[in-house]
């Protein structure tokens, strides 16, 4: 495999540093060259001990470990929402058996502010002293926080995206490389094409997903079904109306087709809390809250706005990603949210307006009705809901259901 110039620079570099290095090997060994080299500038700056919120660690329990430096502080709100994320990388590799240490480079302004920083870290942190700080911002050219710098990979020439791709993909970034990188890009690729219900919806040591009565639903049992991945959340206004136009459509599905219909819900509720009123208040399946699934499913549908609705057929092919516009302008009708429904679907509501007239008048209203299409109207006559085709007055917002017209004689 031939190495990037970056790396060929790189690597170079690092001869010079460690020319007590063989040569021979070499190009294995440079790959942690990088942690040996942040050890020798800590120690020469006379630190023996790293700080962790058990109580000191003798610089030496770092040797031999794939180092990552992490620069944050304690009162930049964009450090606080990445901890989280990186906490679970870190437990996650761990227990992975990767000997991975992160060492904690601090932004704070002063000593207290550093100490609270310390005490939400499950990893190392170099004592507090502002040269020695500097020293490392200026090394690694760090130019804002969260800063996360992998010493174990050629990460250092895409080191801007790695706090993305932490968050994204958690410990399966790592080792943090652009190639990793399009391996995991080509993987979500994969199962966005080819879906596999059960690789996608369960996770290690759980297969199934939970009903708003608790019950334990297997994912196994979803097989042959169409199923919706209903991504919502509490908290969003349009997320609860779009949940009553699903809820009519999911009923009338399953009471008139036999239960050929399942949704499971990708919650981005803001807690556990608002989670369970949002799943405790429907009728269909939802991933646990807990779960990182829910966001890996965002990144693979590639979800932006929520509420979105993305339609899985029986053969594991996605049929839609856009079930949202299918089930609130079709309703149950859309089913199976296919685009060749929701075609005939269109091309009937055509000929429909094609049979009705462009302008007509009512004998309950004294103006002129105009032909209008309308998502979602009242019948001024029968005061009942309508949808698409209405006679409509702009002068007065007068709305009238097609069946409802009674035209003017003219004879
Ligand atoms: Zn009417
Ligand atoms: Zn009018």
């Amino acid at each position: 495999m031939k190495d990037s110039p970056a790396k060929v620079f790189k690597k170079a570099c690092k001869q010079d540093l460690f020319s007590l290095a063989p040569m021979a090997g070499l190009n294995f060994e440079a790959e942690y060259v990088d942690s040996f080299d942040v050890l020798k500038v800590f120690a020469a700056h006379g630190v023996e001990f790293l700080l962790s919120s058990q109580g000191k660690v003798p610089l030496l329990d770092c040797n031999g470990k794939i180092i990552c430096l992490f620069f944050s502080a304690n009162w930049c709100r964009p450090c606080k929402l990445f901890i989280p994320h990186l906490v679970d990388l870190y437990e996650t590799l761990r227990k992975r058996g990767v000997n991975i240490e992160i060492i904690f480079v601090s932004f704070d302004r002063d000593e207290d502010g550093f100490k609270e920083h310390v005490e939400s870290m499950p990893w190392l942190a170099v004592p507090f002293d502002v040269n020695l700080h500097r020293k490392l911002i200026d090394r690694y050219r760090i130019d804002r926080i969260p800063s996360f710098i992998p010493l174990c990979s050629d990460a250092l020439t895409v080191d801007e995206k790695v706090i993305e791709w932490i968050e994204d993909y958690g410990a399966d970034a790592f080792p943090f490389t652009k190639k990793r990188h399009e391996e995991l890009k080509d993987l979500d690729r994969r199962k966005r094409e080819e879906v596999d219900l059960q690789e996608l919806l369960t996770r290690e040591g759980r297969d199934f997903l939970i009903a708003g009565d608790d019950r334990k639903v297997v994912v196994s049992e979803l097989a042959g079904k169409t199923v919706g991945l209903f991504f919502g959340a509490y908290w969003s206004p349009p997320c609860r109306a779009f949940t009553v136009q699903l809820t009519d459509v999911y009923n009338n599905l399953n009471d008139t087709k036999g239960r050929c219909f399942e949704i499971v819900f990708v919650s981005t509720d803001k807690d556990l809390k608002e989670f369970n009123v949002s799943r405790t208040s429907t009728p269909w399946l939802a991933i646990p809250y807990e779960d990182r699934t829910r966001h890996d499913l965002c990144r693979i549908f590639d979800i932006k706005k929520i509420p979105a609705l993305v339609i899985i057929g029986p053969d594991g092919k996605v049929v839609s990603l856009n079930g949202k516009f299918m089930v609130s302008s079709y309703g149950a009708e859309a089913f199976p949210f296919t685009e060749s429904r929701v075609k005939d679907l269109e091309s009937a509501l055509r000929k429909e307006g094609e049979a009705l007239p462009q302008q007509v008048q009512d004998v309950k209203h004294e103006h002129v009705l105009k032909l209008e299409m309308a998502k979602a109207y009242v019948c001024d006559s029968c005061k009942k809901q309508g949808k698409f085709w209405s006679f409509f007055c702009d002068v007065c917002d007068y709305d009238l259901h097609p069946s409802c017209l009674e035209k003017v004689n003219k004879d």
